[in-house]
């Protein structure tokens, strides 16, 4: 059968980021994937229970998702509201989806506190990056998914065609 992608919303249209927008990616590949019926479309803030539009947010400066998902560091907006629960639970409803649609593979976008693999918002709201990942991609990799950027499409296609059975 044809493995599952797990995919961030935003990069497949959905208007589900903080601000009300997409990251539409416009790829051939993500084309072919739909086509193939591979898609599995998943916005960890959403379904840790945010709205549609929400404030921005970041991990606490100087700690790491992994930090977050042990309980020793928080998400905070620029007021300053913790919203860690939500993150949370929105990873790990990422992470049940993928288990129950046997996902091996994830195309989650770059620099997000949630989605984020190599960088992630300082938590300085200032627009700078610290090393990732992100909390969702984070939880992802702990449970042996392989999580790619939206800039390495060819490379997540190769190691999903490679899970087909
Ligand atoms: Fe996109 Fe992930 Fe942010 Fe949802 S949580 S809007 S899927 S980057």
């Amino acid at each position: 059968a044809a493995a599952r992608v797990l995919v961030s919303a935003c990069l497949l249209g959905s208007r589900v980021r903080f601000d009300g927008r997409a990251k539409t990616v416009a790829d051939a590949v993500v084309d072919r994937w739909r086509a193939e019926r591979r898609v599995v479309a998943h916005c960890p803030e959403v379904a840790g229970g945010l709205p549609v539009p929400r404030p921005p947010a970041e991990i606490e400066p100087g700690a790491s998702a992994a930090d977050v998902l042990a309980g020793a560091a928080r998400i905070l907006t620029p007021e300053g509201a913790d919203v860690t629960a939500h993150f949370v639970a929105g990873a790990r409803a990422a992470l049940e989806t993928a288990r129950r649609q046997g996902v091996r593979t994830a195309v989650l976008k770059e620099s997000s506190p949630s989605c984020g693999l190599l960088r992630v918002y300082d938590g300085t709201f200032s627009g700078h990056t610290a090393p990732g990942p992100g909390v969702t991609t984070r939880l992802l990799l702990d449970h042996g998914i392989a999580v790619f950027p939206e800039t390495a499409l060819a490379e997540a296609d190769a190691h999903l065609r490679a899970q087909d059975g």
